[in-house]
């Protein structure tokens, strides 16, 4: 049996155990399987084994891979947007995940404005604090999140976290308990389109605890292809 079919039935099993394990509803999960440096040939067999749902870093690289595959593959953009590329971005995928500043997201917004349509974004926030990391300050996001609702052709629909990496993901639960509190006081003042706030957090070695932490994407790469090159 294929090993891609294999890995994804195995996560998508751990998945399911993990929200049931904490009372919530397995269908509000949703694998986002991260094909950055993957080639086209796997993805497309992921892709013939029932996943619908992809993530991309490189913005090229992506765009390449995206017009070689099936048209009803949804595309997730998880990588750094510069504000000069988001009509390449916005062309190609259905969720920009990484907004994490105004410039980048008002040249979103003018670029939808333009093809009168609207985009569905995340804001990416820095939760650890890492100077290295990308990502909105947990305690600025209050104000990005104000002058984002000005923006009437990107539609807020969460957050995304790419926590401190830690070998134990135990010891990365606290951030995720940290982010799902930050959407729940930013979705009080009304800042998310949705009911529900969408939480972008876990990853192969921790998604199981961030879906116990609330997480509706998880994002896995090696997890479901294997380690990159
Ligand atoms: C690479 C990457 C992932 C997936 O990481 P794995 O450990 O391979 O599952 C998730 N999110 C982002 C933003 C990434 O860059």
């Amino acid at each position: 049996m294929s090993v891609i079919k294999k890995n994804l039935e195995r996560i998508n099993d751990r998945i399911y155990r993990a929200a049931r394990k904490v009372g919530r509803d397995p269908d509000e999960v949703r694998l986002v399987a991260v094909s950055k440096r993957i080639g086209f040939e796997l993805v497309n067999e992921a892709f013939s084994h029932g996943q619908r749902l992809f993530g991309e870093n490189y913005l090229q690289e992506a765009v390449d891979k995206i017009s070689l595959l099936d048209p009803g593959i949804k595309w997730h953009f998880i990588g750094h947007l510069q504000s000069n590329k988001v009509a390449l971005a916005a062309g190609a995928f259905d969720m920009i995940e990484t907004v994490d500043r105004l410039k980048v997201a008002r040249a979103l917004d003018r670029h939808m404005q333009e093809k009168r349509s609207t985009l569905s974004v995340l804001v990416q926030v820095n939760i650890g604090r890492e100077p290295q990391k990308s990502g909105v300050l947990p305690e600025d996001a209050r104000e990005l999140l104000q002058n984002l609702a000005e923006l009437k052709n990107i539609q807020v629909r969460g957050l995304m976290v790419m926590p401190p990496y830690l070998p134990d993901p135990e010891a990365v639960r606290p951030y995720f308990k940290q982010t799902r509190e930050l959407a729940l006081s930013l979705q009080d003042m009304g800042f998310f389109a949705d009911e529900k706030p969408a939480l972008s957090m876990g990853m192969s070695g921790d998604y199981e605890v961030a879906i116990e932490e609330g997480a509706t994407l998880v994002r896995v790469g090696t997890a479901v292809f294997g380690r990159r090159d």
